[in-house]
């Protein structure tokens, strides 16, 4: 069977587009076993998926929607495909949370609840034996007015999921300036996670279950990467690089017994790894680490279910900067219930750190996450009641909804003072780089270069949320003080 992969465009600038490694597997996956694959990421193309549908004639249609801002174009392409008759089948994780929403919309004939490879397969399979899909395992879809779910698809055993054949896309225009590199993808060595965040997507997604792929599989992935293509940098996409300090050390043996040598990071918990760990990872070529810290009050660390050991997460920043790893520590600033105080307590945690970029956010609910389940019971937010509503949920936004009860200006003052300090931040690498500056101008040079009213519409909005990023870090001294913001 002919099977078009496609990846639904959003509508934000912040991150250039990262490689769709999902669908990538898929497609790999799907040509191990006799049929063939074509990507089309729309967030990288301009291209009308028309003329992909003219050239390629699939018999399938696979589309996936990253994030709630990409239902919109999700739903027009599968649209345009569905006039030609074709089967659309929608997957991924945010819309494995929400089947019902994506089958309401009429745009999906079938929607894959959890890992898509297999469960693709077997789905191709009764349609061309013309067998029932309700005996594929891990399917939503509508049948006689409503919506049948088949029973639960266990997740893999990784090693049964293929090594990545990159072929599908072009990696190169995928390239992303980061620390220490100038070419640095996506790759990843895990899924899921073994913690249970009330307001994070993996408990409801994944159960709590955290996977490790081969080493072998990854590992050829980089190689693949850097001698086929001239990657110099590797960001583990994992939620969670690994659960505990074992599992770490044993991580960066596999990369050095590999003899490859290459620049990486990743994400993890600041409490669960050892000084060791982090110069093995150092001396394995790491380079940056991302950690989601999110509250700097202890008791709000039990709410939100993420229980992080605040004195041991700043001593794992320590270690990074004593060893020579850039940190990222992000913080939430707009939980619902959230204080002023609350916040300020937050800040001045976070500023404590010393870590090389503070990175605000913005909590967004997420369908199925205990959070939301607990703010639509307290009657605190109304549950969207369509694709439509789910796409406007600010997610990715400059600035998000407030569910705190922090006055917006001074969240928007709080957050631009530091999304104003990372833009400027620099990299002490001797050329002293100012990776954010670099990226901003890669960004603008891309856009021009692909031109179109769509490159100019983002790039205005990118232009009018710097000028509100500006305003808001320099009109309002006094909250900045009352915050302890220099
Ligand atoms: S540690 Fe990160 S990935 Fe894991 S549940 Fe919490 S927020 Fe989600």
């Amino acid at each position: 069977m002919k099977v078009l992969l496609i990846n639904a465009e959003a509508f934000h600038v912040k991150h250039k587009a990262a490689i769709p490694l999902g669908l990538l597997s898929i497609a790999t996956y799907l040509e191990k076993n006799g049929h063939t694959a074509v990507i089309l990421d729309r967030a990288l193309e301009n291209t009308p998926a028309a003329k992909t549908l003219d050239a390629f004639k699939p018999d399938l249609v696979g589309v996936a929607a990253p994030a709630f801002k990409c239902f919109a174009d999700a739903v027009r392409v599968s649209q345009e495909v569905k006039r030609r008759g074709i089967p659309v089948v929608w997957g991924g994780a945010v819309t494995s949370l929400m089947p019902g929403i994506v089958l309401d919309s009429g745009a999906a004939d079938f929607v894959v609840v959890g890992e898509g490879e297999i469960t693709l397969l077997e789905l191709i399979a009764a349609l061309e034996n013309n067998t029932p899909p309700g005996e594929v395992n891990g399917l939503a879809f509508r049948e006689n007015g409503s919506t049948v779910f088949t029973c639960e698809r266990e997740p893999a055993d990784l090693a049964e999921l293929p090594v990545i054949d990159f072929k599908f896309v072009d990696p190169r225009r995928y390239f992303v300036r980061n620390v220490a590199c100038e070419r640095m993808l996506h790759v990843y060595a895990s899924k899921g996670c073994v913690c249970r965040c009330t307001y994070c997507y993996n408990p409801a997604y994944c159960g709590g279950l955290w996977r490790a792929r081969p080493p072998a599989y990854y590992l050829e992935e980089i190689r693949c990467l850097v001698e086929q293509y001239g990657m110099d940098g590797v960001c583990f996409a994992d939620d969670l690089l690994t659960p505990d300090s074992a599992r770490l050390a044993a991580f960066c043996e596999n990369i050095r017994a590999s003899g490859l040598r290459f620049i990486w990071g990743g994400e993890l918990r600041a409490d669960c790894c050892t000084r060791e760990n982090l110069q093995s990872m150092y001396d394995t070529g790491c380079r940056w680490l991302y950690f989601g810290i999110e509250s700097g009050v202890p008791e709000r660390q039990k709410l939100i279910g993420k229980c992080l050991n605040l004195d041991k997460a700043k001593q794992t920043l320590a270690w990074c900067r004593e060893i020579g790893i850039v940190t990222s520590a992000s913080f939430i600033l707009n939980f619902p219930g959230l204080e002023s105080d609350e916040l300020r307590r937050t800040v001045a945690y976070m500023l404590s750190l010393g870590a090389d970029l503070l990175i605000p956010s913005f909590y967004g609910p997420i369908p199925k996450s205990a959070l939301y389940e607990q703010l639509v019971a307290q009657g605190l937010m109304r549950p969207p009641a369509n694709y439509r509503e789910w796409e406007k949920i600010k997610m990715m936004d400059l600035f998000g909804a407030n569910y705190s009860a922090v006055p917006d200006r001074e969240l928007r003052v709080v957050s631009a003072h530091f999304y104003l300090r990372n833009f400027f931040w620099k990299y002490e690498d001797g050329g002293q780089s100012r990776v954010y500056v670099k990226k901003a101008f890669g960004q603008v040079r891309e856009f021009l270069g692909r031109g179109g009213l769509r490159s100019l519409l983002l790039l205005a909005r990118a232009a009018g949320e710097f000028a509100q990023v500006v305003f808001y870090a320099t009109a309002f001294p006094a909250i900045r003080k009352r915050y302890g913001l220099k």
